[in-house]
């Protein structure tokens, strides 16, 4: 029941904190192309972004 009582109660300043995250290299990424051509990369990528602060991050297949 811990888990759920900690759920609920939701601390003050959450924005603030995801924010210190991201600053900390702790993005949200989710996938935002999936499997474009890189021609620098000469392979298929996937482009991630961060839902906070909408960094980018390719990952090389
Ligand atoms: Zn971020």
């Amino acid at each position: 029941m811990a888990d759920i009582l900690q759920f609920r109660k939701r601390p003050p300043g959450e924005k603030a904190r995801h924010k210190t995250l991201c600053r900390e290299g702790f993005h949200k990424w989710v996938i935002w192309q999936k499997k474009q051509f890189d021609v620098k990369a000469g392979k298929l990528v996937t482009v991630h972004r961060c839902a906070r602060c909408e960094a980018t991050r390719v990952e090389t297949h």
